[in-house]
């Protein structure tokens, strides 16, 4: 049956191409992306001809960067860097939940394998999952994840209901969720474990500007157990 299934979609996709219209139209945008894939390909090689067989044999980054999924805030772009220098995990409003295998399995793996030495939660302001939270319209199954930051909402309310205007209070909240998942981060065994077995670790918090695109440290930077709450540390 599958293959059958195979056939009819090639078909089906050949003929559309033959006869023009909207599909050709997105499998030549498509093109442009592979157009542009050569162009970045051999301009890293001019600067440095060793560069990707160098990363093929291994992947050796610093970072770990838990960010937003926003199209806008690219990790390795704004931090000027190079592929290879940041090990990323995005998802939406860059939330970190204690039952989130696929967080925890990038977490576990970064620290325990790469050795990262610095896991940044980066969050940025005019971000659309942040407003949402601060909604009562439903979004459908998005708002199950964004509970997780109507929670902090809940948490400083009075601070941030008491802001005048709705960008500043997006904004507090923005800020808020970083410094959250920061704990977040800290809380899991995996963090602690490592902190437990001596490793140079440290997590911090920043938020982006998409206005300028300049980032800026939430400075709740934490690289010990004894920095947090006595309530998560585990021994
Ligand atoms: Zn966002």
């Amino acid at each position: 049956m599958r293959p059958f299934f195979y056939l009819l979609t090639l078909i089906r996709f050949f003929s559309i191409m033959k006869k023009g219209g909207k599909s050709e139209v997105f499998v030549h945008q498509l093109q442009q992306l592979f157009e542009n894939n050569l162009r970045w390909a051999q301009r890293i090689k001019q600067n440095d001809p060793e560069f990707f067989s160098r990363l093929s044999r291994q992947q050796n980054p610093e970072y770990l960067w838990i960010g937003c999924s926003d199209s806008r805030v690219p990790s390795t772009q704004i931090v000027d860097l190079l592929p290879g220098e940041i090990f990323v995990h995005r998802n939406i409003a860059n939330v970190v939940v204690h039952t989130d295998l696929n967080c925890l399995s990038v977490i576990q793996y970064a620290v325990e394998r790469l050795k990262v030495k610095h896991i940044i939660i980066c969050g940025h302001y005019g971000c659309g999952g942040i407003r949402a939270a601060l909604e009562n319209r439903s979004h459908g199954l998005i708002d199950n994840w964004l509970r997780h930051i109507k929670d902090i909402y809940r948490c400083h309310q009075d601070k941030i209901d008491a802001l005048p205007d709705e960008t500043a209070r997006q904004n507090l909240l923005c800020e808020l969720n970083v410094i959250e998942q920061v704990a977040n981060v800290c809380h899991t065994t995996i963090v602690q474990n490592a902190w437990n077995a001596g490793m140079d670790l440290t997590v911090h918090g920043w938020i982006y500007s998409i206005d300028d695109g300049i980032l800026k440290d939430l400075k709740v930077a934490v690289r010990q157990l004894d920095d947090i709450s006595v309530t998560h540390r585990l021994k």
